[in-house]
């Protein structure tokens, strides 16, 4: 059975950081670090409006010459946000993500926003998922060939 994302964010937590669209870029760099992640999803008016990473802050702030506390939120945001859902596997959101070069997925239930998962996230589970594995092999490997 392939590990779900309902899975990692039980372990991890439902918890989604979010921003406003008119709040500055600054604000939301700052969040991200005060929070040590790489992300913030953009609601407005209670709905998902978009998403902001350290990798917008760096082409369209930072390359672009802009300043980050006149800039708001609203105006770098992607706005087409690929989602996924609590019953999709954690191998699925990895080829997502490398299909739309992107490391973070909301996560919807019944349309409403309820997680993010990342590509650590992925990678630290698919990790676990196969020591998981790798030790039942060598158990099973024990059990047909006695020392
Ligand atoms: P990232 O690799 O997550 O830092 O994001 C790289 C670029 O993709 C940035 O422009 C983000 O705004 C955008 N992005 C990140 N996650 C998503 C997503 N789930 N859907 C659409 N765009 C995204």
């Amino acid at each position: 059975m392939e590990t779900r994302v309902s899975e990692v964010l039980d372990r991890k937590g439902w918890t989604v950081h979010s921003i406003g669209p008119r709040q500055t870029v600054y604000e939301a760099i700052e969040t991200m670090e005060n929070l040590e992640i790489g992300a913030l999803v953009v609601v407005d008016d209670e709905e998902l409006a978009g998403i902001i990473t350290e990798r917008d802050y760096l082409k369209k702030i930072a390359l672009e010459g802009r300043s980050s506390s006149e800039t708001e939120v609203g105006t770098i945001m992607t706005d087409e946000v690929v989602a996924v859902g609590p019953n999709n596997t954690v191998r699925q959101c990895m080829t997502l993500m490398s299909e739309i070069r992107a490391r973070h997925l909301p996560v919807l239930v019944d349309g409403d926003l309820r997680g993010l998962i990342s590509i650590g996230d992925c990678v630290r589970q698919l990790t676990l998922d196969q020591e998981f594995e790798i030790q039942k092999l060598k158990e099973f490997i024990r059990s047909k060939y006695p020392a």
